[in-house]
């Protein structure tokens, strides 16, 4: 079985469309079309200035865009421009970082000097945990050959329950990366036959400066990209797997080729949003609480479902392909899991939704670790079977788009 006939295409193909199309090289990637619109700046241009040709440049984007998707358009009769929107996004994430608002917390710390830290303790270092082809997400993005996973370190948010804790939490966990590194990994992960590239942690927002330079020079080097050194190998887990290498089912007329999925907790800026919408060709929030008291409690994170809601309408409303999960905890499906499916319902009842059970106690939640505490009793222990009944069943009572995404493990269709 190939990837593009998995039989859950017969149901999520059209709301996956796009996404769907650069997996299967029939499209190419956003990055690809993006490297093709050319900009006009100057380093020494303000931060504001930069802003202003990015939207400026953004209407020509979408519609290249537009025109691409509906095969209106051929990106390799396109000519390359010299300086392209994706370098001038380059330039306005290094500038950014100078006093950095990439995610809601909108700290305006000075991440080159690195002497303050914001809320995600993050300098301008990137790091990565671990890379490897994922054969847990959901079987849209795992596939038959796995979803290329990239896990950054450190996070925005503070879920007492962090099922990654272990990255989230420690900010010099694994391996220093450079954008040009990323790169490769991103490379050498779709020349083994991953169907994506899935960005996550932690938190991939708070790493915006080195994932949006990795993937201008993926855009720009494609099958040529090399890194400085091979350092990154050692946090390959599946690096005992001889994958097979094939260019072609890694390519679109020639180029490298690979939607990039944004797996994140949705608690970015506005600004980050905008920029990301040029080379995310998928997105996978997270929409975890139904109410402020329970995320600044449990996450320790303010102004959790104004940020969340709005990013998610906002993506909606641009029709964009995206999948939103839930994570079903314990004593937490009344206040936090109800909301949330009712607010899916009310506000995008056409996206799906994976409701998860797979929650189990962890970091501060866990009754068995010496770092479990008291404060979090309520979620130190497994979702019971009724529990994660009632929110299915509440999910079927809204006619959320929610089952084949959620119960495909256990489906033989
Ligand atoms: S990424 Fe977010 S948490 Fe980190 S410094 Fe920037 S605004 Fe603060």
């Amino acid at each position: 079985m190939d990837f593009s006939s998995l039989w859950i295409w017969k149901y999520m193909k059209d709301d996956l469309r796009w996404y769907y199309k650069v997996a299967t090289n029939r499209k190419p990637a956003k990055y690809l079309i993006a490297k093709r619109v050319g900009v006009d700046y100057s380093d020494d241009d303000k931060l504001e200035e930069l802003w202003s040709k990015f939207y400026n440049a953004l209407p020509k984007f979408l519609s290249l865009w537009k025109d691409v998707d509906e095969g209106k358009e051929d990106i390799t009769k396109l000519e390359i421009p010299k300086v392209s929107l994706l370098d001038l996004m380059v330039s306005i994430v290094r500038k950014w970082l100078y006093s950095c608002s990439f995610c809601r917390w909108r700290c305006r710390v000075n991440r080159v000097e690195g002497k303050k830290y914001g809320a995600c303790m993050l300098d301008t270092e990137s790091r990565v945990g671990a890379y490897f082809h994922h054969r847990g997400e959901e079987l849209v993005f795992r596939g038959v050959k796995g979803s290329g996973t990239i896990f950054f370190t450190s996070c925005n948010m503070r879920c007492a329950f962090c099922q990654n804790g272990d990255i989230s939490t420690d900010k010099y966990n694994g391996v220093r990366v450079t954008p040009r590194d990323l790169a490769y990994m991103m490379k050498e992960l779709r020349l083994e036959g991953v169907h994506n590239i899935n960005l996550v942690g932690g938190e991939p927002t708070i790493h915006l400066h080195t994932i949006i330079e990795a993937i201008d020079i993926l855009a720009r080097e494609g099958f040529s990209v090399y890194p400085e050194n091979y350092e990154f190998e050692s946090v390959k887990y599946d690096s005992f797997i001889n994958y097979p290498i094939s260019r072609e089912s890694a390519s679109y007329k020639g180029e490298l080729n690979v939607p990039i999925l944004w797996n994140s907790n949705f608690y970015m800026s506005d600004e980050a949003l905008n920029l990301l919408r040029v080379v995310v060709d998928i997105w996978l929030p997270d929409f975890k609480y139904g109410n402020d008291k329970c995320a600044l409690r449990l996450s320790r994170t303010p102004w959790y479902v104004e940020t969340v809601t709005k990013n998610l309408k906002t993506v909606r409303d641009w029709g964009e392909n995206m999948v939103i999960r839930h994570l079903i905890m314990p004593n937490h499906v009344y206040d936090d899991t109800f909301p949330v499916l009712d607010w899916i319902a009310k506000n995008m009842p056409e996206v799906w939704v994976n409701i998860m059970d797979q929650y189990h106690p962890d970091n501060f939640a866990d009754p068995n670790s010496p770092k479990f505490r008291g404060e979090y009793k309520d979620i130190a222990r497994y979702p019971t079977e009724e529990e994660i009944n009632e929110a299915w069943n509440y999910a079927r009572k809204l006619g959320l788009k929610f089952d084949v995404v959620t119960f495909e493990k256990r489906l033989l269709l």
